[in-house]
């Protein structure tokens, strides 16, 4: 398809709206990208090549998509809302090697829809409102992605990337540095979607690692201490621990671990690395 009869052509994009009368749902996280150059830098940061299969989660009127078709080997895109269907059948008429899904990617069975051994690669531009249970869900099942390529929320995609001692550092970062390598690939404005979102965006790719990067008993365990670590951000690392009954840790216990991990009582969730809050983990867990 010539890239001016493509949706990314702010005007394809207003015809095919008022050709079919579609209203945005803003409970549905719609905004839509109608900006060429940001979409090339997705598929650039995404790596697709014709050996790809990808899924796109909410291909809206399948701007996206459109790209992803032509540069993928297989597309399935899981959309929610049923009154987009009629609008992806006629935008992506032109493509042989897209399946349109109508569902709901957090009850969606990825697994089984690749087909048992088959990999993929996840690409979107997601609905922000579910940005943290998409990812987390991704990471943390047996979804057989190599990588997630997304547009956030700019404020989530740094939070994801940040580092221990960063303001924004926390739960999230750790969560999701244990299970891949982050690379924060561009950022963009508002004026790159219709209609314009109140914050600013970036696209992220997250890499799955193939092993964690540091051992630890029980990584659940150790996500629900790194949660109770970060629940009173301004306050020690202790307080935090102590005040989660469901882990039952004494403020004795968790000061004796930090001794012997030669950290000071005092210190703060903010501070410490993955292989710290691992080695602690490891210290209190029973
Ligand atoms: N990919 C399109 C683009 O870039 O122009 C649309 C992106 S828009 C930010 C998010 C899309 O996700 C919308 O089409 C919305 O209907 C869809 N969506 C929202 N919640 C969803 C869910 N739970 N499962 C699948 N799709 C969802």
């Amino acid at each position: 398809m010539d890239d001016r009869e493509k949706l990314s052509n702010p005007q394809v994009t207003i015809q095919t709206i008022q050709k079919y009368g579609f209203q945005f749902q803003k409970r549905y996280g719609q905004n839509f990208l109608i900006d060429d150059h940001v979409i090339r830098k997705i598929l650039r940061a995404a790596e697709i090549t014709k050996e790809d299969t990808v899924v796109e989660i909410g291909p809206g009127i399948g701007t996206l998509t459109q790209y992803l078709a032509e540069a993928a080997g297989k597309v399935y895109a899981v959309e929610i809302d049923a009154k987009l269907l009629p609008i992806l059948a006629d935008t992506l008429s032109s493509y042989d090697n897209v399946e349109v899904i109508h569902e709901d990617i957090l009850k969606c069975d990825l697994k089984q829809l690749l087909g048992e051994g088959n990999r993929c690669k996840i690409v979107a531009n997601l609905p922000y409102y579910i940005t943290t249970p998409i990812i987390m869900g991704l990471l943390e099942g047996q979804v057989p992605a190599e990588s997630i390529t997304v547009m956030v929320q700019k404020e989530v995609a740094e939070r994801m990337d940040a580092g221990p001692g960063s303001k924004i550092y926390g739960a999230l970062s750790l969560a999701v540095q244990y299970y891949a390598d982050t690379y924060l690939a561009a950022n963009v404005p508002p004026n790159c979607f219709m209609p314009r979102p109140a914050v600013g965006s970036a696209v992220i790719r997250l890499t799955r690692r193939t092993e964690p990067p540091v051992p630890v008993k029980d990584d659940e365990w150790m996500f629900r201490l790194i949660r109770a670590s970060f629940n009173e951000r301004r306050k020690m690392l202790v307080n935090g621990l102590r005040n989660e009954p469901t882990l039952g840790i004494t403020k004795e216990a968790a000061e004796a671990a930090l001794t012997e991990m030669g950290l000071p009582v005092t210190v703060r969730g903010e501070t410490l690395s993955l292989a710290q809050f691992a080695a602690l983990s490891d210290l209190l867990s029973v």
